[in-house]
Order: C-alpha cells, then sequence, then structure tokens
C-alpha cells in the first residue's frame, strides 16, 4: 500500500511509484557503503560524473576525485536512479548524493530542496555526530521526512535503547523502531523486523547476500526459538515490550511532517538490513511532493511539466566545457525534445538531451515524471533555482543563496591569464561552488566560501580544469551582505560607500566589510537598504 497524504488525490502510478531522497550522515558513517548496497539491491548502475568518466577525461577527473578521497570526502553531488521491486510493485528511487563534509553545507542545503525524504545513517557504536546533526537541522528546516538507519551493528555498538534515546535527546524528534536488533558486536545475529514481524538472520559468510527472512507469527511462535539462542531470545521480548511501552509505534503522518523517524538496524557492509530500510522508503516514501513556487505552488499530478535546477555541475567533462543543470522536475509527464520555458529569461528551450543517471552509464532520457532528476546539458544559461515549465510564469522557491563565511583574494600566477581566470570563477559561481565578488574599486575578485577547504578545492580544479595556477591570499574583507531595497536608495547607497561596493557573478550589488560595526552602521542610518546574509536564487 502506498501512503498517500489526507486530502490529496490519488498520483498517477507512474509518479506514485517514485521515491527522490538523499542520505544525511557524518562521515565514515557507511554511506558508501549503504548507497553500493541500495544500487545493488536495485540492480544497478551508474554513480552520475563520478565513475564514468571516459578516456582522458577520467584520467583528469580521477585525479580530481582522489583529492575527494584523500580528505576523505565527496565534493560533488550527483544523482542516481536504480529500481526496487516488493510485492506491492516496481518503484523508482532516485538518490541524490549528499557532499559529507560541512565545508560544502550549502551545496547539500540545496540538495536538500529536490529531494522528498533523508535516510540519515548514524554508526551504531558512535550514535549522533556533529555532522549529522548540522544536516539533520537542515532537514528540520523543510520538515523533511526522515528514516533512520543505525549502521555497523556487527561491531561493538551501544545499547538500543541508549542510541534510540540520543536520537530522542539530540535531535529533538520521535524515534519508532522499525526493527530491533538481537544480540551485539560478534553475538550480533540480526533483527527483529517489527513492522513485518520477521525475523531477518545475518550471514556473516556472505556479505553480498540478502538475508534470510523468516516470518513469525507474533513473539510467541516457536519459530523464534529455533533461529535465536534462548538467552538472546528472553532478551528481545523483554526489550521488545519495554520498547512497547516507551516508544511511540510508527506512524506514517507524524513521519510525513518530520516529527517521527523510524529507526532500522543493520549491517551496510554485510548487506544486512538494507533491504528491510529500501522496504520502508518503498513504504514510506514518501511520493514526490507538493512544490512551493510563486505565485502558486506546483502540485505533482498537473499534467504540465515543470522543474527547478538545484545543482550545476560544470566541467564534468574537462575536454568539452560542458555542463550539466541538475533538474528535479516538480510536476507532469516529460519527453525528450520537449520545449520548455526558461522562466527567468523567458526564453524557449528545446531540451533535446537530457541525461537520466542509470544503468551503466548516463543515458538520454527519453521520458521522465514528476520526482525525477535529469541532467541538461548547456552552455550556462541554466542557473542554480532556475525554473523549466511549459510557458506559466511559476517560479520555485525556497532555494537560497547563502554569505560567504570566508572571503579570500584571488590572483592568477601568471598575471597575463587574469582574464581566463574571470571566466573560470564566473563558471565555478554559476555552478554554486564559490561566491565571487569584483569589488568596484581596483583589479581583481573576492572569492567567498563556506569553508577554507573549499579555497584548496577550487585552487586545484581551476588549475586542472583551466592549466592556470593561482594563488589565494587575505582579502581586506571578511563579511558579504546582499544588498536589497529601492533602486534609488540603492544608487544612494552605493555611491557613498563605492569602497565596500561589490558585484557578484548576477550583477547583484554586495556589501564588502571586515566589520559587523559596518553592517550595524548600514543598518542603523540607511533605513531603506536592508543587507541580507542570504538572496533567493532566481
Ligand atoms: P562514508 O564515509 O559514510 O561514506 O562511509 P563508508 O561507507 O566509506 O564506510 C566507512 C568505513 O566503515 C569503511 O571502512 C567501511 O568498510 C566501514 N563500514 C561500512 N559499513 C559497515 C558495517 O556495517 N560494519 C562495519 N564493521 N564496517 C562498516
Amino acid at each position: 500500500m502506498l501512503d498517500t497524504p489526507k486530502n490529496r488525490p490519488v498520483l498517477p502510478p507512474e509518479i506514485a511509484r517514485r521515491r527522490t531522497f538523499a542520505i544525511i550522515s557524518h562521515p565514515d558513517a557507511g554511506k558508501t557503503t549503504l548507497t553500493e548496497k541500495f544500487l545493488l539491491f536495485g540492480g544497478a548502475i551508474q554513480m552520475a560524473g563520478q565513475v564514468r568518466a571516459k578516456g582522458e577525461a577520467r584520467r583528469t577527473r580521477s585525479d580530481f576525485m582522489a583529492m575527494e578521497k584523500d580528505r576523505g570526502i565527496s565534493v560533488s553531488a550527483s544523482a542516481m536512479s536504480f529500481d526496487f521491486t516488493n510485492k506491492d510493485g516496481e518503484f523508482r528511487f532516485n538518490l541524490v548524493d549528499t557532499p559529507g563534509h560541512s565545508d560544502f553545507s550549502e551545496d547539500t542545503y540545496r540538495t536538500l530542496t529536490a529531494v522528498d525524504a533523508a535516510v540519515m545513517v548514524i554508526d551504531g557504536a558512535k550514535g549522533v555526530e556533529s555532522q549529522t546533526q548540522k544536516l539533520f537541522e537542515v532537514c528540520r528546516m523543510r520538515d523533511l521526512p526522515i528514516l533512520t538507519f543505525c549502521n555497523k551493528m556487527d561491531r561493538e555498538s551501544r545499547d538500543t535503547f541508549e542510541i534510540i534515546d540520543e536520537i530522542q535527546e539530540n535531535l529533538a524528534i520521535d524515534v519508532t523502531p522499525a526493527s530491533w536488533p538481537i544480540g551485539v558486536g560478534r553475538d550480533f545475529i540480526g533483527c527483529y523486523d517489527i513492522l513485518r514481524d520477521r525475523l531477518e538472520i545475518m550471514d556473516r559468510a556472505d556479505r553480498n547476500k540478502v538475508s534470510e527472512s523468516i516470518e513469525i507469527n507474533g513473539l510467541d511462535d516457536p519459530k523464534l526459538a529455533e533461529h535465536v539462542p534462548a538467552a538472546q531470545l528472553e532478551q528481545l521480548r523483554e526489550e521488545l515490550e519495554m520498547a512497547r511501552e516507551l516508544l511511540p509505534p510508527m506512524d506514517a503522518a507524524a513521519m510525513a511532517e518530520g516529527s517521527l523517524t523510524p529507526i532500522w538496524f543493520g549491517s551496510a557492509i554485510n548487506s544486512f538490513g538494507v533491504k528491510e530500510l529500501m522496504e520502508g522508503i518503498a513504504k514510506f516514501g514518501p511520493e514526490p511532493q507538493i512544490q512551493s513556487a510563486q505565485p502558486r505552488e506546483i502540485l505533482p499530478e498537473e499534467t504540465k511539466v515543470s522543474g527547478f535546477v538545484f545543482k550545476v555541475q560544470a566541467n564534468m567533462d574537462p575536454k568539452h566545457r560542458d555542463r550539466v543543470a541538475f533538474v528535479r522536475l516538480a510536476s507532469g509527464h516529460f519527453h525528450r525534445g520537449m520545449k520548455l520555458t526558461h522562466v527567468r529569461t523567458k526564453k524557449p528551450m528545446a531540451i533535446s538531451s537530457p541525461v537520466l543517471f542509470l544503468a551503466s552509464d548516463r543515458e538520454l532520457a527519453e521520458e521522465a515524471w514528476a520526482g525525477d532528476i535529469i541532467g541538461i546539458p548547456n552552455h550556462g544559461q541554466l542557473r542554480i533555482g532556475d525554473t523549466l515549465t511549459e510557458g506559466e510564469a511559476i517560479r520555485v522557491t525556497g532555494i537560497p543563496s547563502f554569505a560567504p563565511e570566508l572571503l579570500q583574494g584571488v590572483r592568477a600566477g601568471d598575471p597575463l591569464k587574469s582574464k581566463h581566470l574571470e571566466k573560470a570563477l564566473m563558471q565555478f559561481a554559476e555552478e554554486g561552488a564559490a561566491k565571487v565578488f569584483k569589488p568596484s574599486i581596483g583589479s581583481g575578485f573576492v572569492v567567498g566560501v563556506v569553508g577554507q577547504l573549499q579555497f584548496e578545492v577550487l585552487a586545484s580544479r581551476i588549475e586542472l580544469e583551466y592549466g592556470l595556477p593561482v594563488r589565494f591570499e587575505q582579502s581586506q574583507f571578511t563579511s558579504a551582505r546582499w544588498v536589497n531595497g529601492e533602486k534609488q536608495a540603492i544608487d544612494k547607497f552605493t555611491e557613498s560607500n563605492k569602497q565596500h561596493i561589490a558585484h557578484d557573478h548576477d550583477g547583484d550589488i554586495v556589501y564588502l566589510t571586515r566589520l559587523q560595526w559596518d553592517i550595524d552602521r548600514v543598518d542603523r542610518d540607511y533605513p531603506d537598504i536592508r543587507l541580507t546574509a542570504t538572496k533567493e536564487m532566481m
């Protein structure tokens, strides 16, 4: 059975079977391993832009990937699609990968605008770690439904109640056990599947095998004793009874509004608990949701196609300088070759070679439905936050651009190459990898990022993709704010604050400073001007 929220029509089956989600976790909790197992069970697949760049491009790309690997981070988000079939039918899962490192939180935030749910992976021995907490807060801002996977149960892990308590306490969300672990560490034998009354036994010998699943008729079923040693069985019964008293039952509506998370226990590396989690995603998903937009929201079942850009990745193939805009379809049934209106510029765009990230390679997307992620190669017209429709002037909202927290000046190693540098910087700015500001006084650029590591990644990408060694250096500015107000007020303001004024890559006016005092002064002295730390992308 699919869960349809109250007061919502039943979606067309092609849309209703789609599940678009991201995985959030602290580095090392097992996100990559879990993703691999998803793909394994889904009979898939390709990871967009990650594993299959070809020929020369592969080497360059993988150098860059090597840097990601060295640091244990994944710098670029990507999308993958795969199928999952169970007794309820065939589901299409769209997994949008999020960069795990906190330096890339803005990218992550935008990725999370493109999904309908998140899977939170935690390490059973470590519990809720700092990065999980941060990413969770982002999900909370959007009331995203969360499914939790407690990984590495094959190792010594914490007490089950303790883990659940920690999630409830630290993240202020109710937790309901979807499964319950039996034994710990070396004695861990599997889980009791609470939602489906099954016993799942882990196979330690074959890591890629789906666990043995035994149907159980309640906790008094004698079959339990055939598979679970007496002492562990007694403990399981006690704990489950306690859990029933202390913890809320599964409630799809509470999960959908983000106030309750079901938790599955397992071991990704042993392929254990993964299938049950996938069953959970299929059942509680949820299906593609309503998209907030102006002047009206977009319903997934609308027959007209609409979608929005949540990520732009430049130079996936450095030889071709191609750019791929990742578009989340918000409504309708898309066909290759369709003409869509690019709402920001009001121009028609023929979408002739959209890509879908599945099967053994990037594939041309002959069709796609609301909920899907397609890649649209383009020459820079498509920017983050852009909306595409069949003509109606709707603009998807809620995709912010954050003020960077770190600013540095940047200089080309070879001064004759500064024009090249400008081009490279603009490209990265449009990709959303950094903010680039051109101060109105003086030459040169100020680059803004959220975390220090991004400077290093940028420097190495500029060198790799443009053959341009660059140096980042201290900037006289430390903060950037967007300037908002009526044109006249802005003109007057910029005229008398020239030394602080810059333009971002969209040409919007930005106020740069190193003192909070300056920002307070503007707030006080210019009542018609509003300085903001975020800019809604449009
Ligand atoms: P990520 O940083 O979250 O993507 O984590 P990875 O998937 O790369 O996993 C981090 C480490 O934990 C790797 O060495 C994995 O082999 C290991 N790992 C992942 N899942 C499990 C598990 O279920 N049990 C154990 N013991 N190790 C695991």
